[in-house]
């Protein structure tokens, strides 16, 4: 995978269900987190990663976002069926949710913004205790029952949930079309 920011590369990603999937042709711009209250309630976390793109590099693959308008200058794209937020939208250009990204790993933070938002804990949160997913053994029973939704970490021709309202879907799917899912949640 080539570094953000190198000439010629193109990234793709997309939503948690794959209603909503882009492409960024070119050179990704700035990346950073955002922790003013605004990106904290829009991604539901304690501060949002973005990265900015050109204008005119987004091309909505599959679906597009819906929009909230969060104030007369910025809105915001997210996917209608699931909530993945996806966009910030601005006069002065576009940013995308860096975790929506298909391979994210390397679309580094470099700035923070709204610092005087920023939840104290935060700065603290690398001093946690870790735990891997499977050595929580409470979990084993229910970790072994999972079957994921989620749409896999690149582009797919043929892609469905089994419980989708009919007017989410814009292909007409059927079981043995889906892809084989991946075992996680
Ligand atoms: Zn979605
Ligand atoms: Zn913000």
């Amino acid at each position: 995978m080539s570094n953000a920011g190198e000439l010629g590369e193109s990234r793709s990603g997309g939503c948690q269900c794959g209603a909503v999937r882009f492409r960024i042709e070119g050179p990704l711009g700035k990346a950073s987190i955002c922790h003013c209250r605004m990106c904290q309630k829009a991604f539901g976390a304690f501060y949002a990663p973005l990265v900015s793109v050109a204008n005119g590099s987004v091309t909505w693959t599959r679906g597009a976002p819906a929009h909230y308008q969060s104030s007369n200058l910025v809105r915001r794209g997210f996917c209608a069926a699931c909530g993945t937020p996806l966009t910030y939208e601005a006069p002065d250009g576009i940013a995308l949710a860096i975790g929506a990204f298909d391979d994210p790993s390397d679309i580094r933070p470099e700035i923070q913004f709204g610092v005087e938002g920023r939840i104290a804990f935060v700065c603290e949160l690398d001093e946690l205790p870790e735990r891997r997913t499977e050595d929580d053994l409470v979990a084993a029973a229910f970790l072994a029952d999972i079957v994921s939704n989620q749409h896999p970490d690149h582009d797919t021709e043929i892609w469905g949930r089994p419980n989708d309202p009919p007017d989410e879907a814009a292909t007409p799917f059927s079981a043995d079309q889906l892809e084989t899912r991946e075992n996680d949640a």
